[in-house]
């Protein structure tokens, strides 16, 4: 096992990944911009040295002097937590040939499942249901418009870079195709540095499904049931998201979570990941693109499976194999995460920043708060607008809403605008409460904007 592992992240990540740690026994190294100065991550690691200025791309997103702090204390290995550098490949293979560990899948698993376009090509390969769509990136207009009047309107340009709900665009006719095709390959070239695009067809009103997957060094794979995701803002922002999904029954789940397998299989898979599907309402479902890395909605998945994936991360990471095998692999209960973030539901989640003037979590039987905000707390411009996930967890699906609403009728946030009463919201809607849920609910359900 490692002695001392370095938290290349920042925000309540980094405070999970060192809770993890400190469960191991590991020494932990928090890094911190001078943007995050009074951050909760670097008091509670055992050490902290600072990276650079507050812009992300002069700290987090340094990976020089991310591996200079790794080697001026010893670490043996990184955890990249989510977003930031922990889907860059060139950062996992600078980490390779350092000899330092990087706490998920190799260099070369990153950049395939990177690239959309590639690892569509991957799962079609491996008999992995896709969303039908062009081979491979679009070269000619004609062709985008070929595959159009073949699978009929509409459909969705992507960028094969693309991450984050963006560089995404829905199309309803051969103008908005020619049109959308020109303006999703300059922004993604802005974005991504990569203008490559492929138009796929656009599922409707489907649900977000995505398969929790733990692989060791070893060959073994097991996956621990899904998540629902469809709850997302009109930016493709999750908002809530729930384990198990009210619509699998149980051979469909174990048909999900088989292809997850068989995706992570075809691409020599290591680490935690997430194999994500759109389910549609014939209950056919499509891969969609493969994260990997830890998600933001993990908790869910350890509230039903008991699993805690962080540690699995670093155990796996560390050579260790997977104590148990799919059959071992018990979910029970249902649990449900709300991402509160500091954004104003009334002006379409614009961001909002400043000190927390008083912050209160709630508490109780089956409730877990993942968050690194305090009461004096200053928000830092800087980066994402996430304060704080609240988890419930309930014996069924009924049980954890009201579990959930009684939780954020206890929680206090002052001094940001939240989106606790949207939250509020959602949980007391009808269509919610009898699983209902879709990709496009926010905004016909609640009235987004
Ligand atoms: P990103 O990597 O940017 O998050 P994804 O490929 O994961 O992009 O898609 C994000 C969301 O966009 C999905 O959760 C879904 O709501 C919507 N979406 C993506 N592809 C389709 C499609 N073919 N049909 C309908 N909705 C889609």
């Amino acid at each position: 096992m490692f002695k001392r592992v370095l938290i290349a992240n920042r925000g309540e990540v980094a405070v999970r990944v060192i809770r993890a740690c400190q469960e191991l026994d590991i020494e932990t190294v928090a890094v911190f911009s001078e943007g995050d100065r009074d951050a909760l991550h670097s008091r509670l690691a055992d050490q902290a040295v600072c990276i650079g200025p507050a812009p992300a791309r002069d700290s987090y997103l340094n990976v020089a002097n991310i591996i200079s702090a790794a080697f001026i204390t010893g670490a043996q290995a990184i955890h990249p937590g989510y977003g930031f550098l922990a889907e860059n490949p060139n950062f996992a293979e600078i980490c390779e040939r350092v000899n330092i560990k990087f706490i998920g899948p190799t260099s070369q698993v990153i950049e395939k499942m990177g690239n959309k376009a590639e690892a569509r090509k991957l799962m079609l390969e491996s008999e992995v249901p896709v969303v039908p769509g062009t081979e491979g990136i679009i070269s000619t207009e004609k062709d985008a418009i070929n595959f159009a009047h073949n699978i009929g309107y509409p459909v969705i340009i992507k960028a094969a870079a693309g991450g984050g709900g963006r560089g995404m665009r829905i199309v309803q006719n051969d103008t908005e195709l020619s049109q959308g095709l020109n303006t999703a390959r300059s922004e993604s070239e802005a974005a991504f540095g990569n203008g490559d695009v492929y138009v796929e067809k656009y599922i409707e009103e489907p649900r977000h499904v995505e398969v929790q997957i733990l692989a060791d060094e070893h060959g073994h794979v097991v996956h621990l049931g899904e998540r629902d995701c469809s709850l997302q803002t009109s930016r493709h922002q999750k908002m809530l998201e729930e384990s198990p999904c009210a619509a699998l029954n149980p051979s469909l789940r174990n048909r999900v979570g088989e292809a997850a397998i068989r995706a992570a299989k075809a691409v020599g898979y290591t680490n935690a990941g997430t194999v994500e599907f759109l389910l549609g309402s014939r209950n056919e479902f499509f891969f969609m693109e493969m994260n990997t890395r830890i998600q933001v909605e993990h908790p869910v998945s350890e509230m039903v499976s008991g699993i805690d994936l962080v540690k699995e991360q670093i155990r796996v990471a560390a050579g260790e194999r997977l104590g148990y095998r799919q059959r071992d692999v018990r979910l029970s209960g249902h649990a449900i995460e709300c991402r509160i973030t500091a954004e104003d539901p009334k002006k379409r989640f614009a961001p909002s920043v400043g000190k927390i003037t008083k912050y209160h979590a709630p508490g109780g039987i089956g409730v877990r708060v993942d968050s690194h905000i305090f009461s004096g707390y200053v928000m830092p411009p800087y980066y994402d607008s996430l304060l704080a996930k609240v988890i419930c967890h309930g014996h069924n699906r009924a049980e954890a809403i009201q579990r959930m609403q009684r939780s954020l009728h206890e929680m206090v946030i002052e001094g940001v605008k939240t989106t606790l009463s949207f939250h509020r919201s959602i949980l007391s809607n009808a269509f919610f409460k009898k699983g209902e849920v879709y990709t496009n609910f926010i905004k016909r359900r609640m009235g987004e904007g």
